[in-house]
């Protein structure tokens, strides 16, 4: 069977598509493959010759053999416009020869490519050019012009002809390799969205380490690949302890969750399931969307990367859309994988209004045609404070597996996040003294709280602390409940905003909350433990009736 990138570069060539452009780091891996396709009757039908060109001796062709007077490039055109046999014509780093020295577009070259283009297309034999960079530049007026493919990274397969190649290379050469099959696998898997250069260096590395190769390189190899992603701008390899435990309350979207656990696995496909595309979060500041996004890459054992979308726009170096396709092109390499976007209204909110041409529509409609069709296993968590600002495509059906509603906690949750931030800090003996975190010390403290989100009821242990380690003492509930009176939480000063976010999320959203959570909340309000609000901006706050009845979000059972 013929691979996605077979297909498509034979389907182009032969329909005589003149200018080709695929942007690379693998300059030689890629002309590698495109001299056995093109070479290779049952691919292409017609078998090509190959010509090289680059600026340091202009063109080669495909048994190395330079030819004559093609180092200047208008002379490297014309060339190719009397070429008659059937020919691809690879130009390396042609791109900075389409723009002047000062800026700017060189219109004496474009106007030149235009020309040649009906030459290529009419010649009597199949011609084709091939551009390839490892950035994307192609001028505004050559863009309908030329066919933009993508060359993916190295395969599971050739990754591990490489490993077997330095393995027989170095067993004799004072290497022990101590590896079953299944963990040769683990390592040419923890090598797979590397480069084969940098898969080669990361193999290698683990070899000298301790002139070995065993089990444990895996971690090692990780490492280089985790480096690999710090060096891509876009995209940030996150680290992160944070476990579903350390999350208090959303037991809705926690349950919604777990059932998904292992889906990436072929044995959910057995099922006929399909791997899980992802999901949106949005709601009020602090409440814990961030906090969920890490918890699923350790509830999942995959690694997590941030995607930071504006930055696709602002980038010093490249272009827009190429970085957009770089940045999926590589997730989808690390696969299964997270991939976090972070605020993603920032990226993406006021499309059509920024002057860019359509710039920015089109970088959007890449991201949503490949959230609708993709087939790799990249799980995206995309979390939003502000949803009314993103563009209504976002929502439709088809992008996201579901859309959440996190909204400020209920008394319960209240409960379970203090009990999350209480256990974590309080360890030592003399600190804790006579307190006790119990449902009593909880149910208390929540009830003092209403309003606030989670990252507010976490400062509250924080201030509490404080007061206590000043004073050099054990701590007290006192502590806590001057720490709630000295708070004026964000629901007072964006009650009105949280109102319209529930609104919002009412008809289009599921709450996070479980619908027991919600329950025991009204409850606690009907046995009229009315919280003691804060004597600062009490009145301002949502009335506890307006939050029960308000609540934003339906609610599913899962
Ligand atoms: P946002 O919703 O703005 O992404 P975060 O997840 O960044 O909010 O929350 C900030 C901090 O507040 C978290 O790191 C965590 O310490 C605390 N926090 C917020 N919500 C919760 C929660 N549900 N359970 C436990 N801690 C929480």
């Amino acid at each position: 069977m013929m691979t996605k990138f077979e297909k498509e570069l034979c389907d182009l060539l032969r329909a005589r598509f003149p200018y080709i452009n695929i942007t690379t780091y693998e300059e030689e891996r890629l002309i590698n493959e495109l001299k056995r396709i093109v070479t290779t009757e049952e691919l292409i039908h017609t078998v090509r010759n190959i010509f090289i060109w680059k600026l340091s001796e202009g063109f080669r062709n495909q048994d190395g053999l330079i030819q004559e007077n093609t180092f200047e490039k208008l002379a490297a055109l014309n060339f190719i416009r009397d070429y008659t046999e059937p020919a691809i014509f690879i130009l390396l780093d042609f791109h900075v020869f389409c723009e002047k020295s000062n800026g700017g577009v060189d219109y004496n070259i474009v106007r030149v490519l235009k020309d040649l283009m009906p030459n290529l297309k009419q010649s009597m034999q199949p011609k084709n050019m091939i551009f390839v960079s490892p950035t994307f530049a192609i001028p505004d007026d050559l863009k309908k012009d030329v066919t933009v493919m993508d060359f993916g990274l190295p395969t599971q397969e050739e990754i591990s002809e490489v490993l077997d190649g330095m393995i027989a290379a170095n067993c004799g050469n004072n290497l022990v390799v101590d590896l079953t099959d299944k963990q040769k696998e683990s390592l040419v898997k923890a090598a797979v969205g590397l480069t084969l250069q940098e898969a080669e260096n990361a193999f290698a590395r683990a070899m000298v380490d301790n002139n070995r190769l065993d089990a444990s390189d895996v971690d090692l190899v990780l490492k280089e690949k985790s480096q690999v992603i710090k060096k891509n701008d876009l995209l940030e390899y996150i680290d992160s302890e944070v476990n579903i435990n350390d999350v208090g309350g959303l037991e809705n979207l926690k349950k919604w969750l777990i059932k998904r656990d292992k889906s990436w696995l072929d044995s959910a496909k057995r099922y006929g399931l399909p791997s899980p595309k992802g999901v949106l979060l949005t709601g009020v500041p602090g409440c814990g969307k961030s906090l969920i996004a890490k918890s699923i890459s350790s509830m999942w054992h995959l690694p997590l990367l941030r995607f930071d979308v504006s930055k696709v726009f602002n980038m010093y170096v490249g272009n827009t859309e190429s970085n957009m396709r770089e940045a999926i092109k590589m997730a989808e390499a690390i696969s299964p994988c997270i991939l976090w976007i972070d605020e993603i209204e920032k990226g993406f909110s006021g499309l059509g209004n920024s002057g860019d041409s359509g710039t920015s529509s089109r970088v959007f409609g890449t991201f949503l045609s490949w959230m609708q069709e993709k087939t790799k296993p990249v799980f995206v968590v995309a979390t939003a404070n502000n949803i009314s600002t993103l563009p209504s495509e976002m929502m439709r059906k088809g992008r996201f597996d579901e859309i959440f509603f996190i909204d400020l906690p209920t008394f319960n949750e209240r409960k379970q996040i203090f009990k999350v931030h209480l256990t974590s800090r309080l360890k030592q003996q003399d600190v804790i003294g006579d307190f006790v975190i119990n449902d009593e010390s909880l149910n208390h403290l929540a009830n003092l709280t209403e309003g606030f989100g989670g990252a507010e009821l976490e400062q509250i242990v924080i201030m509490g602390l404080f007061d206590a380690f000043a004073e050099d003492r054990s701590i007290t509930m006192a502590d806590f409940e001057n720490a709630v009176n000295n708070t004026v939480p964000l629901s007072v000063t964006m009650s009105e905003q949280i109102m319209s976010i529930r609104k919002w999320a009412n008809v289009r959203a599921v709450a996070a909350t479980a619908q027991d959570d919600r329950l025991e909340y009204k409850q606690s309000e009907d046995n009229n433990q009315k919280p003691d609000m804060p004597d600062n901006g009490g009145s301002n706050m949502p009335d506890s009736t307006d939050i029960n009845e308000s609540r934003g979000g339906r609610t599913l059972d899962f």
